[in-house]
């Protein structure tokens, strides 16, 4: 009996490893035809600066405008990317894309970087990183103009080949900065040897803030933190302006969050931020 009950359960097991990978298949094939039929698309969130209002920089943030499901937000489809390996395919469609509404930023008076968003499994070799390369060059985007977003798995100590390329990106003259800081493993020790220009810390630490005197704490501890390693920091997810205020008060002043603006479409961007156009009927 146990023995059928070893092999009912290695079959069961068999069978959802074999659903997995088909469900997979299927995905990577759908993402792979999703970016053939121009379904993909980049929405872009500005980081302000709190002080003056001014944009700081833009984060380039994947969309799929799905046939049949609408439209799909990252949690639909990054991870399942990431495992099937279309995430290559997704992230040159990104950096290219980005790389052409560059010129329409800088054509509307739009200054600051873009922040593109990669995860560990787009970091496995120099050739992805030359690809990369390849794709600015192609679009003639200088690598000055983007900031790469990468998280605190990359600065393991056992990821000395992704600690290389970093270093030859940010020689390049593209910034990096860590994403969702304090979610991951603590790695204020790491970012000594890694050239991070910024942080981003997670929406998690700011939820509860100001009310909470525990979160106002941690947030006000993780920000002095970046400071004292001489790291920017910017403060993600900030909804309310009592946020706002708490930030002001730590001079934290680099926010992206809804409170100031939710992703957009990049003539929404250029809209709201771009150079004011004198209109023909304009009189002043
Ligand atoms: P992220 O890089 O941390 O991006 C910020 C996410 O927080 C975005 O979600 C944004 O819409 C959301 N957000 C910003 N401000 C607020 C706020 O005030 N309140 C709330 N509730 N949310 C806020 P989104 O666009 O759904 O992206 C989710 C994640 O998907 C991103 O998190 C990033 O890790 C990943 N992602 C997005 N685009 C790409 C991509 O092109 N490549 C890769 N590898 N990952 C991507
Ligand atoms: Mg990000
Ligand atoms: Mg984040
Ligand atoms: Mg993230």
């Amino acid at each position: 009996a146990a023995k059928d009950a070893g092999r009912a359960t290695s079959e069961f097991f068999n069978e959802g490893l074999r659903e997995q990978a088909t469900n997979h298949l299927h995905m990577h094939h759908a993402i792979l035809q999703g970016l053939q039929n121009n379904e993909f698309l980049v929405h872009y969130q500005p980081v302000i600066n709190s002080k003056d209002g001014t944009l700081h920089s833009i984060e380039a943030l994947a969309r799929w405008q799905h046939p049949t499901r609408g439209l799909l937000l990252p949690k639909e489809f990054i991870s399942i990317a990431e495992k099937s390996g279309a995430i290559r395919e997704l992230g040159h469609f990104v950096l290219t894309q980005a790389s052409r509404d560059l010129k329409k930023l800088h054509a509307a008076g739009i200054d600051g970087r873009i922040a593109i968003n990669f995860s560990s499994h787009q970091f496995y070799d120099r050739i992805a990183v030359e690809h990369w390369f390849a794709i600015m060059k192609e679009e003639h985007a200088a690598p000055e103009n983007f900031t790469f977003e990468i998280t605190e798995s990359m600065l393991l100590p056992d990821r000395e080949r992704q600690r290389e390329l970093l270093l030859e990106i940010h020689d390049a003259g593209i910034t990096l900065t860590i994403d969702d800081f304090g979610t991951g493993y603590s790695s204020a020790n790491y970012l000594r040897h890694f050239p991070i220009s910024m942080l981003k810390i997670d929406r998690a630490f700011v939820e509860g803030v100001p009310d909470d005197p525990h979160q106002n704490a941690l947030l006000s501890a993780l920000i002095h933190m970046a400071r004292a390693l001489g790291i920017d920091v910017v403060v993600e997810g900030v909804e309310t302006v009592s946020q706002v205020n708490f930030l002001n008060m730590q001079t934290a002043n680099l926010i992206q969050g809804f409170y100031f603006a939710k992703p957009m479409s990049i003539e929404q961007l250029i809209k709201h931020y771009g150079r004011k156009e004198k209109t023909a009927r304009s009189d002043g």
